[in-house]
């Protein structure tokens, strides 16, 4: 049956290391186990209720009155493969990362772009988590969920994921409908390198040739020199959005800061980097008077528990962030990190 914790901390529970504590913490591990937090567990007397993987995409600012569900189930196996795919299954509560590992470590391409990006598979189609020009998406093939309405299993395909930038149909219309209890992946026999991106192609003139395990250590070693490692320095890696303009208001805003970059998008669309737009501000290494939370040094983007910081001291960092990118630039930063209040 379920494991079900009352009061529990979820300081281990978020990469930020914000201690707070949730009404109920459930460790799921199978359909059964839902069933019975509907049925006759803390979930039939309609609390507030979140999935919550590794915690690397949120921050708690408040303590948690209802139902915390955190997927353990770990499982991983391969389901089926032809000559140029193998189709391998992973649990929610797997540490996406294993995951990744596994893939390399069997000379299966698809997902080593997406190395040591921190969180369990179960928030991957979520998140549709990406870096260094790969998106999960394009290796995803089905996703299996338990309904909360009665607990029955159903599997979607890719399509009906709805995919975006990191965007999916589990943060809209499935939102508190389904938990990812498992998800399958098509991975390549044949692996096709996607090494264009910059700093990629660069690490990997260090080494002798291209290959799974050298991507997957050219993205590690990248990863470190620009990252704050959560375990070391509580973050949820970017803190906000890259925010998305007209390409008229960015003539506008070219006009004062002629240095500023810009990516072009679709619709007439431009997206800034919100990085360098905090960092523009002076904020770069920022901390609270408190000295409890900051941004990062290195890294505008990345927000920082620098001891003992509470979920209101990184958000107050967040709001001087804000007000200060609006007054320089009128530009609004969005959150990317989901801030639960
Ligand atoms: C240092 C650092 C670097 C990062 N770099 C990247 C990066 O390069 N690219 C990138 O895309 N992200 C990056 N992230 C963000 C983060 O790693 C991803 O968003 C990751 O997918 C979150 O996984 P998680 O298990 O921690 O999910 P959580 O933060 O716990 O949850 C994220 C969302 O998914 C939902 N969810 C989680 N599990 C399930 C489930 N089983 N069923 C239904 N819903 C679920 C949650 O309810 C929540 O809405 C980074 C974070 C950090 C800390």
């Amino acid at each position: 049956m379920i494991q079900i914790l009352e009061n529990a901390s979820l300081k281990k529970l978020n990469t930020f290391g914000i201690d707070v504590n949730a009404r109920y913490l459930c460790l799921y591990k199978t359909p059964d186990d839902l069933r019975y937090l509907i049925t006759e567990g803390p979930l039939q007397r309609d609390m507030e209720m979140i999935i919550l993987g590794s915690g690397s995409n949120q921050l708690f600012t408040v303590p948690f009155k209802g139902v915390v569900i955190h997927p353990v189930n770990d499982s991983l196996e391969v389901v089926s493969e032809d000559a140029d795919h193998v189709y391998l299954k992973a649990g929610a509560g797997l540490e996406w990362d294993a995951l990744v590992n596994y893939a390399v470590t069997n000379g299966w391409g698809g997902i080593e772009n997406l190395s040591n990006i921190p969180g369990s598979v179960g928030a991957a189609p979520v998140q549709n988590i990406g870096a260094y020009g790969t998106e999960v998406k394009n290796c995803i093939h089905q996703v299996h969920l338990v309904s909360f309405s009665d607990g029955t299993l159903k599997t979607i395909s890719q399509q009906e994921c709805k995919f975006g930038y990191r965007d999916s149909i589990f943060k809209h219309q499935f939102k508190n409908r389904y938990l990812v209890d498992s998800v399958t992946f098509k991975l390549n026999k044949k692996p096709v390198f996607n090494i264009q991106y910059g700093a990629v192609s660069q690490e990997l003139e260090k080494m002798e040739e291209a290959s799974l395990q050298n991507i997957r250590k050219a993205i590690i070693e990248i990863r470190g020199q620009k990252l704050p490692c959560p375990t070391e320095i509580g973050n949820a890696g970017s803190f906000f959005k890259n925010p998305m303009v007209p390409e008229c208001e960015v003539l506008q805003i070219k006009q004062k800061f002629p240095e500023l970059p810009t990516y072009q998008a679709d619709n007439g669309m431009v997206k800034l980097a919100a990085g360098w737009l905090i960092e523009q501000c002076g904020l770069k290494g920022f901390s609270l008077p408190n000295g409890k939370a900051g941004i990062h040094k290195n890294q505008a983007l990345v927000l920082v528990n620098l001891g003992n910081a509470t979920g209101q001291d990184i958000l107050e960092v967040a709001r001087i962030a804000q007000v200060k990118v609006f007054e320089k630039f009128d530009i609004n930063l969005e959150p990317e990190v989901i801030i639960n209040k």
